[in-house]
């Protein structure tokens, strides 16, 4: 019997969607006939590959507002972030467009002969989607493996396949060859696992928590199977004495609430210097305080629920009843919603200050001097991202230096742009995805000697 997954709206949680899980079986053909059309695929001249990505481009492009407001139903995003979404998966996708022409190997100088290196595709590519960011994520392993001349076949979460199913069938209809870029919706531990078993897919792109980013990089090692891994964080927002304080108190609730916190960069251990921590409190308060909280689908809300009820009780359990905390204001009723929370006195070591909560909820800790701020950014078994508020250029340099993190900015909360590399220290990650060498991350490498001697 096929098992259904029903997908539910976080915001009024009413069923929007049943959708058939992937049984095993199943993903064993999708592998066979992906490995068929990738070799077809494969043998297409590079510009025809790079004009059928565009198209998909234009199509995503053209049904932009259809994506963003699947995006809101299924995940609870709002309006602006969904349409800002879609927006990126069109960008991904014309970018790595551009990187099937230039996708070039090297010539290398040796004695007797030439030396070439052919950047191969992998053949069949596995991509494991979280559902924080449905569509981006997925974007950001299959638009660089298909302009790479890969096939792939996408797992989105349990929660939120409906973006991935559109998204294919919009691939389909624009001419990408049948099979290339399949959908298999369904649940990690069967669907999932059994793309990670398959002796025919040759690398796997996860993106989830650590806890089942080891488990799937230990099956991986039986198999030396090529793997990226993009997995929690629980970043610094470092605000020194000598930034402007309004600026780094005015910005820092929305680099932990967008995507009601459920975002692996969201800035969640905010460390303020010690002589401008009242002052940054006292500016903080309000400012948590006029963040919008609601109807993901009104364009001026800028925060929206949590996506299931699972999450909300996990948030919850890391917010002790009393807690002394600064708080926003969230909906009633049906949904999944929790308030904007900054804790005012964790403890460094507690749960709350050490772990990945994803949800809207960040603690704020002083620190003495740059070497205190570094330290306790990095007492942490995470480094994905960070930011630094200072005025010292040499310090912002220093600091940017020592914090153990692969995404950090400085005066700024940014972290993604497809252009740029992303990845994580430490056990945020393994691998680098976007940025000018994410068709790379696609290819094998293999190196050709032709002699010249006569
Ligand atoms: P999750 O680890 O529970 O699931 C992620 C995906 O893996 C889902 O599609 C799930 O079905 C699948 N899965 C689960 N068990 C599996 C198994 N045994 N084999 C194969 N697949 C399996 O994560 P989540 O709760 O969906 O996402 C939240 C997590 O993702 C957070 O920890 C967050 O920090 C992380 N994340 C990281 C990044 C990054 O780029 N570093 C980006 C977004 C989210």
């Amino acid at each position: 019997m096929t098992t259904e997954h029903q997908v539910l709206n976080p915001a009024t949680e009413e069923v929007v969607a049943s959708v058939p899980a992937t049984t095993p079986a199943e993903v064993d053909t999708a592998v066979r006939r992906a490995a068929a059309a990738q070799r077809i695929w494969a043998a297409m001249a590079p510009a025809d590959r790079a004009r059928l990505l565009r198209r998909f481009a234009a199509a995503v492009d053209g049904h932009r507002e259809e994506l963003a407001r699947l995006e809101v139903v299924e995940a609870g995003h709002t309006l602006a972030n969904a349409r800002w979404e879609a927006g990126n998966v069109r960008d991904l996708l014309e970018f790595a467009a551009g990187g099937v022409e230039r996708l070039s190997g090297r010539q290398i100088p040796v004695p007797g002969g030439i030396d070439l290196t052919l950047l191969e595709p992998l053949g069949v590519v596995g991509v494991i989607a979280p559902w924080n960011f449905p569509m981006p994520i997925a974007a950001w392993g299959v638009a660089p493996a298909l302009a790479a001349g890969n096939a792939v076949l996408l797992k989105p979460a349990e929660t939120t396949p409906l973006t991935a199913l559109r998204l294919a069938r919009l691939a389909l209809d624009e001419g990408l060859p049948e099979h290339l870029f399949q959908v298999l919706p369904g649940a990690g531990a069967e669907t999932g696992n059994a793309l990670v078993e398959h002796p025919g897919v040759a690398k796997i792109v996860f993106t989830g928590s650590t806890r089942v980013g080891k488990q799937i990089m230990a099956r991986c090692a039986e198999r030396v199977k090529r793997l990226t891994l993009e997995l929690g964080g629980k970043s610094p927002n470092i605000v020194f004495a000598d930034a402007d304080i309004e600026a780094a108190a005015a910005a820092a609730p929305m680099a932990f609430l967008d995507n009601a916190g459920q975002d692996c960069c969201a800035r969640t251990r905010i460390l303020v210097q010690r002589s401008a921590y009242d002052r940054f409190l006292e500016l903080l308060a309000p400012a948590v305080a006029s963040v919008v909280v609601g109807d993901p689908s009104d364009e001026k809300t800028r925060m929206g629920p949590l996506i299931s009820r699972a999450q909300l009780e996990r948030v919850r359990s890391y917010v002790p009843d009393g807690a002394t905390a600064i708080r926003g204001g969230a909906p009633e009723g049906p949904g999944f919603w929790f308030p904007p929370t900054v804790l005012t006195d964790a403890r460094p070591d507690s749960p709350v200050a050490t772990e990945e909560v994803f949800g809207p909820v960040a603690v704020v800790l002083p620190f003495e001097d740059e070497a205190d701020a570094v330290r306790l950014a990095n007492a942490t078994e995470y480094g994905l991202a960070g930011s630094i508020w200072t005025r010292d250029v040499g310090r912002a340099l220093r600091v940017s230096q020592a914090v153990q993190a692969g995404n950090l900015s400085v005066n700024s909360h940014s972290s993604v742009r497809y252009w740029t590399p992303f990845g994580g220290y430490k056990q945020s990650g393994l691998g680098r995805e976007l940025g000018p060498d994410a068709l790379t991350a696609f290819t094998e490498t293999k190196n050709v000697f032709i002699s010249t001697e006569a």
